[in-house]
């Protein structure tokens, strides 16, 4: 069965000292995940060593990194490889966010790179696709992802698939209050899984965890999350407040 996932994404949001009391508001809360529920912190590069520290005894609680090099260790300066993050036991990557897209130029075929590297590192992909506004008013939604996802991720074999964590984010939804409904997360959730059966047949696509974000918050998660290609939700806003994640994560199917 997939797995059913909230992941947070901080961005580049908090202080050292808000971060490290976040997660301690976080580790307050009594989650009750069962095996097949994930909770993932998306938390800036200098903090992930303080979020591993504080979740090492924590049960289906992992820390996320929001990016990764397209290439391997070497001369590149301010870059983060896939292998230090292993190297640090983080095993989740966030890659292809849209903010990375836009204000970064990360283009399908960099993107592609990046998954490659998280792979060979053995860090899984959480990664992010989604259209703009005005793709979505000329309703070529279907299209613009079904690329986005061939472009970067069709290289795969059907193994690296499996299991895979893909997030459907509307950039139009993006931190503007604005929320696709449950129907139109559905609708392209139940796309972007044909998309892989078409190429990869549909025990795998099954497989898939396809999370949902833009403006997830702690009042409509259960909406979306309850619909059928909802997996959860990759949050960023009201992941920065502990209450609210809290309510996103006792949102998900069980
Ligand atoms: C995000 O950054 O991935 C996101 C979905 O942001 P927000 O929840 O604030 O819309």
């Amino acid at each position: 069965m997939r797995k059913q996932i909230a992941a947070a994404n901080w961005k580049m949001n908090l202080t050292f000292e808000q971060a490290d009391q976040l997660i301690n508001e976080l580790l307050n809360f009594s989650f009750q995940l069962n095996d097949n529920q994930l909770v993932l912190l998306g938390v800036p590069f200098p903090y992930l060593m303080m979020a591993q520290h504080h979740l090492r005894l924590s049960n289906g609680i992992f820390v996320c990194a929001q990016n990764c090099a397209s290439t391997s260790n070497g001369a590149y300066t301010g870059e983060v490889s896939a292998e230090m993050l292993k190297s640090m036991d983080i095993s989740f990557v966030i890659i292809g966010h849209s903010e990375r897209r836009e204000y970064y130029h990360e283009n399908n075929a960099l993107l592609s790179e990046k998954v490659n590297k998280a792979l060979e590192s053995k860090v899984k992909p959480v990664f992010c696709c989604g259209e703009p506004l005005a793709v979505r008013e000329g309703n070529n939604q279907n299209s613009f992802v079904e690329q986005q996802l061939k472009e970067s991720l069709f290289h795969l074999s059907s193994d690296q698939i499996r299991n895979f964590i893909i997030a459907y984010e509307p950039i139009w939804a993006i931190g503007t209050g604005k929320t696709a409904t449950s129907e139109q997360a559905q609708e392209m959730h139940a796309h972007i899984r044909n998309v892989f059966a078409e190429k990869y047949g549909m025990e795998i696509a099954d497989s898939i965890s396809i999370l949902y974000g833009g403006s997830v918050k702690g009042a409509n998660a259960a909406d979306i999350f309850g619909k059928p290609d909802v997996d959860g939700g990759l949050v960023g806003g009201a992941s920065l407040v502990a209450t609210e994640f809290q309510k996103i994560i006792n949102s998900l199917k069980a």
